[in-house]
């Protein structure tokens, strides 16, 4: 059975103890409530990344990391590699970010290697695709995603996609308060499952969680979340307050 998941990425935003106070709550929020087949998983920028790994040891929450570089060392300055972020207890890292790909240029081809070096060290990923607003005007948007899931992850083999959740983030919905209306969400999320199922087998397309990103909230989350192919959400900044990020994680 797949699983849910409810992720927040913090961004750079919250400073060290801005982190430690953030995820303290929301470990103690969701302590008394069994979590039901989800997962919950904090991303939090990497100066924090070890501190919040230690505060959250005792709660069921996860940690993630943003990025990474595709080396697994070297001359690189300012980069951080797979093998450091499992060095201090984080098993999971979140690529293909839409503001990754616009601000810092990372392509289809570039985000491949980072996968690939995720994976050979053991790191799971959640892999981010969206469309930009014009593609979707020009009803272009599953050619984009298509193109996108196919040069970032249809290269690997089939066993590592027990490494793999997918998250399908609109690019004209993060961060605008604009959200894919949930039939929106739905069609797009049965779209990657059959393009999955295609490339690889209907077990694997029934199994890898697809996460739906772009403006949910406490509002919105529950009807996005009841459509039968959205397997939870990445969630941006109502994962920067305890109470709404907890509402969220209820929602589902
Ligand atoms: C995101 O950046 O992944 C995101 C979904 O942000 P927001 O929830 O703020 O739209």
């Amino acid at each position: 059975m797949r699983v849910k998941i409810v992720a927040g990425n913090w961004k750079m935003n919250n400073d060290m103890k801005a982190s430690k106070s953030l995820v303290k709550k929301v470990g103690k929020s969701i302590k008394n409530n069994p979590l039901n087949n989800t997962r919950v998983i904090v991303a939090p920028t990497f100066v924090n990344l070890e501190r919040v790994v230690k505060k959250a040891k005792k709660s069921a929450i996860e940690i993630a990391a943003q990025n990474m570089h595709f080396e697994e060392s070297g001359a690189y300055t300012g980069e951080i590699s797979a093998k450091m972020l499992k060095s201090i207890g984080v098993n999971t890292v979140i690529l293909g970010h839409s503001e990754r790909r616009e601000y810092f240029g990372e392509t289809d081809q570039l985000l491949a290697k980072k996968v690939n070096t995720a994976l050979a060290n053991e790191l799971e990923v959640i892999f981010c695709f969206g469309e930009v607003l014009a593609d979707r005007k020009s009803n272009n948007h599953f050619n984009v995603v298509e193109s996108q899931i196919k040069n970032g992850l249809f290269h690997l083999e089939a066993n590592a996609w027990t490494r793999i959740i997918l998250a399908y983030e609109p690019v004209w919905a993060i961060g605008t308060g604009e959200t894919a209306s949930p039939e929106q969400a739905q069609e797009m999320h049965d779209f990657i499952r059959k393009i999955v199922a295609k490339r690889y087998s209907q077990e694997i397309a029934d199994e890898v969680s697809i996460l739906y990103g772009g403006s949910v909230k406490p509002s919105n989350a529950q009807e996005i979340f009841s459509k039968p192919d959205v397997d939870g959400g990445l969630i941006g900044g109502a994962a920067l307050s305890a109470e709404d990020f907890k509402a969220i994680i209820d929602a589902i």
